[in-house]
């Protein structure tokens, strides 16, 4: 009894220090990597280019449509449409510049799973209807993750506090960082949230919030970080993550420091 005790905590203890895949480098590519060769945002175009960059993680916005599918965009509105007023159908009869079929948060889940190095930094929007439809997208995002068992390449951003509340609590082992800006590490700490991801000038207001978010033991996270003295400056403060459209760039930065 006593050696088979043995024998288990130091599988425990082994499989707690065996190395996560995931990159560890605090870039964050924003929408994707997009920018430098002209990709529609939120594309799996611009995803795959992150992935090939090297970046710790690839950023992009989930809506959902009328009939409940969730979908990859930035903005409210797809090609003339309100995302949120129309079926995924009707989405289908426009494409992105590329040619590319706007993804479902299915199909980019599972592009990203093909390779293990590169996190998925899914946003799950607000809803500009109710609450209680944000509370739903929470719950619908945690439940495809599940189904697909991504848990292992996803954390969760929103700016909907309502939104990340509900993600916890379908799944309380969900990493959901906040994006307002409006709560203090300690009252995120106290909600069960992952982190937060603060636009930088709330940070450069609240420095502090930074150190103490890390003696909490919550991920620190920016946006959308695109100039080289603030990424510096961030850097500095200790920050886990950036989110940038110029994950180039800060890839470069971060190489000098070394
Ligand atoms: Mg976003």
């Amino acid at each position: 009894m006593q050696g088979l005790l043995t024998i288990m905590l130091f599988l425990i203890s082994f499989a707690s220090v065996a190395q996560s895949p995931f990159i560890k480098n605090k870039v964050i590519a924003h929408r994707g990597a997009w920018k430098n060769n002209a990709f529609p945002q939120n594309s799996i175009a611009s995803l795959r280019e992150a992935i090939r960059l090297g970046c710790e993680g690839s950023e992009f916005d989930v809506w959902m449509t009328a009939d409940e599918v969730l979908v990859i965009n930035h903005d409210a509105e797809f090609e003339g449409m309100e995302i949120e007023q129309v079926t995924y159908k009707e989405l289908l009869t426009k494409t992105l510049p590329n040619g590319e079929k706007i993804p479902t948060l299915k199909e980019y889940l599972q592009e990203g799973m093909k390779q293990n190095k590169t996190k998925l930094i899914l946003e799950f929007k607000p809803s500009g209807i109710s609450v209680a439809r944000s509370e739903k997208i929470g719950e619908l995002v945690v439940k495809t993750v599940h189904e697909l068992h991504a848990e292992d390449w996803v954390e969760y951003i929103t700016f909907s506090y309502e939104g990340g509340l509900k993600a916890i609590a379908t799944d309380p082992e969900a990493k959901v960082s906040y994006l307002t800006g409006d709560k203090s590490p300690s009252q995120l700490r106290s909600a069960g949230f992952y982190g937060f991801d603060y636009n930088f000038r709330i940070l450069k207001m609240k420095p502090e919030w930074i150190q103490e978010a890390r003696e909490l033991g919550l991920i620190t996270n920016s946006w959308t970080v695109n100039d080289p003295e603030t990424m510096t400056w961030l850097l500095d403060q200790g920050i886990d993550q950036i989110t940038t459209d110029e994950p180039e760039l800060l890839l470069e930065i971060l190489k000098s420091r070394k």
